[in-house]
Parts: C-alpha cells; sequence; structure tokens
C-alpha cells in the first residue's frame, strides 16, 4: 500500500521558474535592480547577533510600523512570509473543500495553485483583451466562492483597474465574498493611476489587501510580505499558520526598507520611467505593448511566444514566456534593457 496524496494535488502543475544560464541578464521575475535600500544591510548584520533566539512570533513591531504608516489599526496587519504566504492563510482562512476562488486570467500564475492546495476549486475569468473583465469576475461570483483575488496592477500584463472600476466592482460583489487585492506592484505605477486598496478596505469591510517587500522594497530573497485585512478575518489567518514564520533578520531588513520609503518611492519612479522608454522604443519597433503601471510590460505574442523567448535566450537575456499567450519582461538597469531592446527590435 502506497500514502495517499491528495488527487486534486495531480492536476497541480506546481510552479517552475525559468531556467537561469550563468552571467545571463535576468529580466524574468520582476526582481528590481538594487541595490539593497539604504539601512538594510546594517539591520541585517545587526540581526545576527541573536540568530540564536526564536524571532517574535508574530513580526509585532513590524506590523506596527506597518500600521502606522498605512493609518490603520494594528489588528487589520499580518505579516508573513512573502505575499504569497499571506494570500494561501487568507484562502486557508475562508475556504472549505469545493468553495471557489475567482481571479481574472491570465494573472498571478499562484493564484490557480493556492486555490487547489486548500482544496478549493479555481475559477479563472477570461480578461477583455489585456485587462481584467471586473464584469465577468462579479457575475463569476456563486453562492460557493469565497474569495477574488484582484491582481492591481496586473502580473503579467500590467494593466490596472482605476478607482472608479474597483469602486463599482465591490459594490456589485456580493456580500460573503472577500475581495482580496494584490497590490504586489503598486509602488511602480504613476501617481493617481491605480487605487489605494488600503483606502477602499477601510470604508468596504469585505476588502483585503496584499502587498510584499519582495518587488519594490528589494527583499525577494527574505519572503516578507503582509496583509491588510478585515479584523475577523485577520484574527482567523494569525490561527492558521505555526508561530515564527517570518525570520528576525527578515523582519530587521523589512523594518529598515519601510524606513527608507521615499528612498524606495524615488527609485521606483525612475524605474517607470526606464520603463516608459523601453515601452516607448519597442512601440517604434512595430510591437503592440499595453501601457504598464508595473515593473515589467507585456508583449502579446500569441503564437510566437516561444520562438521570441529562446531567442531572448541566445542572446543571454531570460525573459518570462507564456506559450500561446506572451512574454513578460521585467525593467531592469538601463544596459540590460538596452540589450533586451537591441534583441527584441
Ligand atoms: C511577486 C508577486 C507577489 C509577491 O510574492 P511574495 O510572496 O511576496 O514574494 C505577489 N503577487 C503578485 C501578483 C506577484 O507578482
Amino acid at each position: 500500500m502506497a500514502v495517499r496524496i491528495r488527487p486534486e494535488l495531480a492536476q497541480t502543475p506546481g510552479y517552475t521558474p525559468a531556467p537561469v544560464p550563468p552571467d545571463a541578464i535576468l529580466l524574468a521575475n520582476n526582481e528590481v535592480p538594487g541595490p539593497p535600500l539604504p539601512g538594510v544591510p546594517e539591520a541585517v548584520a545587526a540581526a545576527t547577533g541573536t540568530l540564536h533566539r526564536y524571532p517574535d512570533a508574530t513580526s509585532t513591531p513590524l506590523a506596527a510600523g506597518l500600521a502606522r504608516h498605512l493609518g490603520v489599526a494594528p489588528d487589520r496587519v499580518v505579516v508573513g512570509a512573502g505575499s504569497a504566504g499571506v494570500c494561501l492563510r487568507v484562502l486557508q482562512a475562508l475556504c472549505e473543500p469545493g468553495d471557489e476562488v475567482a481571479f481574472g486570467w491570465r494573472s498571478f500564475e499562484l493564484y490557480p495553485l493556492l486555490a487547489r492546495t486548500v482544496g478549493a476549486v479555481p475559477r479563472p475569468v477570461p480578461l477583455s483583451g489585456d485587462r481584467l473583465d471586473l464584469d465577468a469576475l462579479a457575475s463569476a461570483t456563486g453562492r460557493r466562492t469565497r474569495v477574488v483575488l484582484l491582481c492591481n496592477p496586473n502580473n503579467p500584463t500590467g494593466t490596472a483597474v482605476t478607482g472608479h472600476e474597483l469602486t463599482r466592482f465591490l459594490a456589485a460583489v456580493p456580500p460573503h465574498v472577500l475581495v482580496v487585492v494584490d497590490e504586489a506592484y503598486r509602488e511602480f505605477a504613476t501617481p493617481g493611476a491605480v487605487p489605494d486598496a488600503v483606502v477602499s478596505s477601510g470604508r468596504h469591510p469585505r476588502v483585503a489587501v496584499l502587498r510584499t517587500f519582495s518587488k519594490a522594497y528589494g527583499l525577494a530573497a527574505l519572503r516578507v510580505g503582509y496583509g491588510v485585512l478585515p479584523v475577523e478575518v485577520a484574527d482567523a489567518v494569525r490561527r492558521v499558520a505555526p508561530p515564527f514564520g517570518v525570520s528576525t533578520v527578515a523582519e530587521a531588513a523589512a523594518s529598515a526598507a519601510l524606513a527608507a520609503h521615499p528612498v524606495m518611492l524615488a527609485r521606483c519612479r525612475e524605474l517607470a520611467a526606464e520603463r516608459d522608454r523601453v515601452r516607448t522604443a519597442l512601440l517604434a519597433a512595430g510591437h503592440r505593448v499595453p501601457v504598464s503601471q508595473a515593473n515589467f510590460l507585456w508583449l502579446p505574442l500569441g503564437e510566437r511566444t516561444s520562438e521570441f523567448v529562446a531567442h531572448c535566450r541566445d542572446r543571454g537575456i531570460v525573459v518570462r514566456g507564456y506559450a500561446g499567450e506572451g512574454v513578460r519582461v521585467t525593467v531592469g538597469t538601463a544596459s540590460d534593457n538596452d540589450a533586451f531592446l537591441a534583441a527584441a527590435t
């Protein structure tokens, strides 16, 4: 007799990162080019003094700092191992087997995997062109829907839902559904172009927000993210994971990165300018590229996707391809972007 693996996991392909040859220019994972924000290396070094101690069980200092920074009650903030880790815990807290989790598609590739992991049924709702179709998403929510995952700006297309659209959507979704707005890339958006879902969550009792230190704050290696959640959801989410999920080192680095918020925002503005430069060059070369509010661009190449990914790889550049759909390219340093443009144009 063999041990029995849950059958729904057989349909779950698992997350496969892009292979990275040595010395390649890596534009596949939406990381920022670095270096670490000021204060972060020092905070990490200082944290090595207490490596023999367990961390603060629920990252209280960081959660309190975030609550102050965002102007929300501390009991609404849950810190976790990446925002993907927090997202999984939200689904664990809300979904029973057979419940549904709806999201636009294509969107963040972890959404269907996280839904299956908790025994829920993923409900992908096709985009309209390159944008989330909020009317279709609202119509797709039924009696079994527990959660809608709304990625804004959307990964991988870079397009954003406006404040007006979000407000309309929140009014259209039935009251038993938690709307989780994943704002992993909001810092890169043109000021005013992407609504602040933390503000919406203050007005609307069924809105949750996920944010991360992996992208704009440049801490992908350390795995820190957080949720701003309705109090009763936050309370449940704290109970579905073992304590000590965020290391002392990660907590210290994230607190230092948060203190460098103005530097982070200035870097994001520079990166956004670089993004717009790359987009303009791609448009001039005849590519179709939707306006992006994130730190990446989407090339809807359809059947030519795999060929384009291989073409870039042959020139030492790794981009993210979604076979038959398109290519997502992360905006890197000016010289890395120039290398990409030389390959793409
Ligand atoms: C990168 C990304 C995240 C962040 O994941 P972490 O677990 O915080 O590293 C979350 N959502 C989306 C849409 C992303 O692209």
